[in-house]
């Protein structure tokens, strides 16, 4: 039995958007009434360990119907172990009613949001080429207002790439006054990180610290703990990618496909096959599925799924995150961060 459940459901590989760093396969494929059941009754039959329920997709909100049969179906699990849904989601068909069912439901929410709109569109287009990406943008705009006003606890998932590095600031002090203090920075993979580029990263990063230290003076003291873990949270996000976080021997970390294949980490076009561990439709015991010790980013780079000037790239962007996140806390912190521990987002 596991300590810990950390199970990710994809409600459909589909998505009104294309952003050109996107590495989800577009299928089609939509999650089905049937295999949201059983996904919920296998969870059941878990050991009342706490489980991390995070919703994904493609764009999640595409199926909305099985978002919320699921929330139904966890409902009894919820007073018997601690359960914390995670949504990831373009914000772009984000009701007022969604954003209230969501904050209600106590998600946290992650927004894929770039900052600004001038760095936004510039790689997030409409699927439909003739719409226009501003309106998309302005879309999701509307979409964090709707969470803001609900009261949602709300996470941004900002993609920098070497076109917008210089904006880096710029862009989360925007996010920052829309109200969101978990800033998720990533940067991009498969575009070419030049030597002056990371220069720049690291510029906008060591900034960073200003900024967070006039929000915090002004900021109330119950949301610094909130920017304290999310900080932390970004030091690990940034030890898994750069492959140096092995899979927790006690945690069962598993990914459900819409079209019911099972896998041991978030899988993604080119790794998707390696990670496979099994079929919902053959599947009667989750703890019982074989594990996966390595990680997605690890097997990616063991069996060089990119190019290695690729693998580099992720290598130097994240230690670079890395090494900036953790001179952050400290400075804000006075001390320096632990980092053998998970973090959740809050
Ligand atoms: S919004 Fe997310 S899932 Fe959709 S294309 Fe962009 S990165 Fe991919």
């Amino acid at each position: 039995m596991a300590a810990r459940y950390q199970i990710s459901v994809i409600f459909t590989d589909a998505c009104n958007m294309r952003c050109a760093y996107c590495t989800t396969a577009k299928r089609p494929s939509h999650l089905d009434s049937d295999r949201l059941s059983k996904v919920a009754r296998l969870l059941a039959r878990t050991s009342p360990a706490p489980l991390d329920l995070n919703f994904h997709g493609g764009e999640p909100l595409l199926n909305w119907p099985r978002v919320v049969e699921l929330v139904t179906h966890m409902r009894p699990q919820m007073g018997e172990r601690r359960v914390s849904l995670n949504l990831c989601t373009n914000a772009t068909h984000l009701t007022a009613e969604r954003a209230r069912f969501l904050a209600d439901e106590g998600f946290n929410v992650r927004v894929s949001i770039d900052g600004r709109k001038a760095s936004h569109t510039r790689f997030r287009k409409a699927r439909d080429r003739k719409a226009d990406p501003a309106d998309l943008y302005d879309a999701t705009l509307a979409g964090l207002r709707h969470l803001s006003k609900a009261g949602a606890r709300v996470a941004a998932n900002m993609v920098v790439t070497p076109n917008t590095v210089d904006d880096l600031l710029s862009n989360a002090v925007f996010l920052i006054k829309q109200g969101l203090v978990h800033l998720v920075i990533s940067p991009v993979v498969g575009m070419p990180w030049e030597d002056r580029h990371l220069l720049a990263l690291d510029r906008q990063l060591r900034q960073m610290s200003v900024v967070w230290r006039h929000w915090m003076r002004t900021a109330p003291t119950r949301r610094h703990e909130d920017l304290r873990r999310s900080i932390l949270s970004e030091i690990d996000r940034a030890t898994y990618c750069i492959g140096e976080r092995m899979n927790q021997p006690d945690a069962l970390v598993l990914v459900f496909g819409p079209d019911g294949r099972i896998f041991g980490d978030e899988p993604e076009i080119r790794t998707e096959k390696a990670l496979v561990l099994g079929h919902l439709d053959h599947t009667e015991d989750l703890d019982a599925l074989p594990s996966l010790p390595r990680t997605a980013f690890q097997l990616m780079y063991d069996r060089e799924f990119y190019a290695p000037h690729v693998l580099r790239d992720v290598r130097r962007t994240h230690r670079l995150l890395r090494n900036r996140m953790t001179d952050l806390y400290t400075d804000l912190f006075g001390h320096a961060p632990q980092t053998n521990l998970r973090f959740s987002a809050p």
